[in-house]
């Protein structure tokens, strides 16, 4: 039986920095993937989603540009294999790392079988294992859709010419990106919303600029909406919205972005003793180490993780534990932003409304919002939407939180995350001199804002301060009326 340092299950964003990060540093590292090295960000996710926004955009924006759907498309594909064989070329040649293609499951705290596609099978033994199986798209049926009609992100970048009419269930970060997407490729698409909004867990004002700009680019969205069946012969899709039900004629496509599933059955998670909850995934400590000392998790199966940067930096994290133990382990998982590649771009950093919302009474909580177009390059772009929002605790102008919508919010937030990080004030910040005409200098209009708001009237925030900065929340109405019903 093989020994190694490490076995690492999952060849995708997590499992690829652990696995060359340890090797790297001369432990014997196996990595073991089923599928395709890179995992869903190079293959089915962020590589060639951004690769299609991108082309998509500038087709849009260039009229000189003759590519049609069909080329951009076959563009993103030729792209994407390109980079995943470099990638398996690549790692195939790091010292002391094995790649194994085949599935493994975890037959004990020390054991990985691995299936070969040939059926063959072998038994790895090891010090550390770690898990990095990632997720998968959740597909809901729709009675009568045909099984190449029916589309995830793992079709989605397949197909060889755009839709012609593109139905997308969901209303979360796949389907703001792709229902752009696919708009500037040419598709009619139509967005179907199960709840009343766009984009649920960020603030109500980022749903609607996102709505207004789609409605901008001739996307239509039903809201309340639900799909009951499908009328293959005359391409109908049948749903119910609110207002009752609706026949949608011309649905060649319909996309599945309705929320993700974790990659935890067949794993042999019980084999090992590993503690998970379907719904949350593998339960970690603040460093990636499951209940079980030596079973390590990272990326999209822990509760925390949804993107691949945050993969990459639990997978640091990992390293350093398993490679230099005697390196203090303080501290909570760093701050991970969040960035939708959405037209226009959302980006958001630290606690949500809701979250802040649930933490801090209201009186004690200033919430900042500037408008882009407000700001002169916003005014030399002509910009529509777009704002800065922030939430800071009131005298002190520590941040809490901050949104972003707008031109290359994506990059934009990084700021917003190096300050809070670093817990940069917005006094500081206030300071700062921005390069003129910049989007950023929204984040000086911010600034001014909070000083403007508290300087003059430091008496006043003082008192509040005192009195509400450690005063409990109120409770929402629904919370004290549960809390009647079942006393404690
Ligand atoms: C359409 C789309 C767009 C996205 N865009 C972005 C973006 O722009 N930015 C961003 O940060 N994130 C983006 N994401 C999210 C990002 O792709 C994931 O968060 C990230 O890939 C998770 O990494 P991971 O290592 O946890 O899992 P994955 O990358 O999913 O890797 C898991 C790997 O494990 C393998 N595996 C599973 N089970 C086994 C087994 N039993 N044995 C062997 N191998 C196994 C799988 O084949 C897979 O290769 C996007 C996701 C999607 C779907």
């Amino acid at each position: 039986m093989e020994h190694y340092g490490a076995v690492v299950i999952g060849a995708g964003s997590g499992g690829l920095t652990v696995a060359v990060g340890l090797a790297n540093l001369g432990r014997r590292v196996a990595l073991i993937e089923k599928h395709y090295v890179g995992g869903d960000c190079t293959n089915v996710g962020c590589i060639p989603s951004k690769t299609l926004i991108h082309e998509a955009s500038h087709r849009a924006r260039n009229g000189h540009d003759e590519r049609d759907g069909a080329a951009i498309l076959a563009h993103v594909q030729h792209k994407r294999d390109h980079l995943r064989d470099e990638e398996t070329q690549a790692f195939s040649k790091v010292a002391n790392l094995d790649l194994i293609f085949g599935r493994a499951t975890i037959l004990g705290p020390q054991r990985v079988a691995v299936t070969s596609n040939d059926g063959s099978s072998h038994t790895l033994e090891a010090d550390q294992i770690v898990i990095a199986t990632g997720s998968r798209p959740r597909v809901a049926a729709i009675p009568g859709l045909p099984a190449e009609r029916a589309l995830t992100n793992e079709t989605l970048f397949e197909q060889q010419v755009p839709p012609r009419h593109l139905a997308i269930l969901g209303a979360g970060v796949i389907a703001m990106e792709m229902a752009s997407a696919f708009r500037k490729l040419g598709s009619e698409v139509t967005l179907l919303v199960r709840g009343k909004g766009l984009l649920g867990k960020y603030a109500p004002e980022v749903g609607h600029a996102i709505a207004e700009s789609m409605a901008a680019q001739g996307i239509r969205i039903y809201y309340g909406a639900q799909a009951q069946r499908y009328d293959a012969d005359s391409s109908t899709l049948h749903i119910t919205t609110r207002e009752g039900p609706l026949a949608l004629h011309g649905i060649d496509r319909v996309l599945f972005a309705v929320g993700r599933e974790r990659n935890l059955q067949g794993l042999g998670l019980d084999a090992a003793g590993v503690a998970f909850n379907e719904h949350k995934g593998i339960a970690v400590d603040a460093w990636g180490r499951s209940n079980v000392p030596n079973v390590w998790a990272v990326g999209d199966v822990t509760p925390t993780s949804h993107y691949t940067h945050s993969a990459n930096a639990q997978g640091r994290r990992v390293v350093q534990r398993i490679a230099f133990p005697w390196l203090p382990a303080l501290g909570n998982e760093p701050l991970y932003p969040h960035a939708i590649f959405s037209d226009p771009e959302v980006a958001s950093v630290g606690l949500s409304p809701a979250q802040v919302e649930r933490r801090y009474h209201p009186a004690a909580v200033m919430k900042l919002h500037v408008e882009l177009k407000d700001t002169d390059r916003g005014y030399t772009e002509g910009l529509q939407h777009g704002f800065i929002q922030v939430y800071a605790v009131r005298l002190t102008g520590r941040i809490l939180g901050a949104t972003i919508v707008g031109p290359r919010a994506a990059e934009m937030i990084s700021f917003w995350t190096l300050a809070m990080s670093q817990g940069i004030t917005l006094y500081k910040l206030y300071r700062l001199v921005y390069p003129y005409p910049t989007h950023s200098s929204g984040i000086q209009k911010v600034a001014d804002a909070f000083v403007r708001e508290t300087l003059p009237h430091l008496p006043r925030e003082l008192r509040t301060y005192l009195r509400y900065r450690w005063a409990k929340p109120p409770q929402p109405a629904h919370q004290l009326h549960g809390h009647a019903q079942h006393p404690a």
